[in-house]
């Protein structure tokens, strides 16, 4: 398997042959958009297979890696397998790309090599949870002390706990 720096990540196109071509990298560190709130700290491992459809190229991308989450309830870091599929059909042709369409992508004349990064980015991110939780069971944070209930038991009564409080709820406007 091929390592390459992220920014190279690109198919010449004259080493795709007519019919089916196969590549696989692995590469580190994508530069993510920031604010994405999610890291893939570890190697990413790429299958990319072009099917040629005329003079149009089909991208079958399948990505592997390690995502680093922080935990939607407690907040803990913590590490879990991520596997993004991608498909996407690069064209010279204007009005096949004319299309709002992400699935497409338009060749500017002259392009000789297909450049695997945004696909690359877009596999990973669209294959996290829209929930990143570190365990099933996890507790969380306690409301009001604001311990992590996975790791301490504190003395905290919730008010979901104590049936009065709905009693009161009922009696309240909801603001
Ligand atoms: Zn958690
Ligand atoms: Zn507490």
């Amino acid at each position: 398997m091929r390592s390459l720096d992220f920014a190279e990540l690109r198919i010449p196109l004259t080493s795709i042959r007519t019919g089916q071509s196969e590549f696989n990298f692995e590469t580190k560190n994508p530069e993510l958009e920031p604010g994405v709130g999610r890291r893939f700290p570890d190697v990413i491992r790429i299958a990319a297979k072009v099917t040629t459809v005329g003079n149009d190229f089909l991208l079958d991308l399948q990505v592997n890696s390690l995502g680093e989450f922080n935990c939607d309830r407690c907040g803990t870091l913590f590490h879990q397998k991520i596997q993004g599929k991608i498909h996407t059909l690069f064209t010279f042709q204007a009005d096949e790309a004319d299309v709002e369409d992400d699935d497409v992508r338009l060749l500017e004349r002259g392009t000789v090599e297909i450049d695997l990064q945004r696909d690359v980015i877009d596999a990973l991110v669209l294959a996290v949870p829209a929930k990143t939780i570190c365990q099933k069971s996890c507790k969380g944070l306690c409301p009001q002390c604001g311990v992590n209930l996975n790791e301490v038991t504190c003395q905290c009564k919730t008010e979901e706990n104590d049936p009065r409080w709905d009693a009161l709820r009922q009696l309240k406007p909801d603001n």
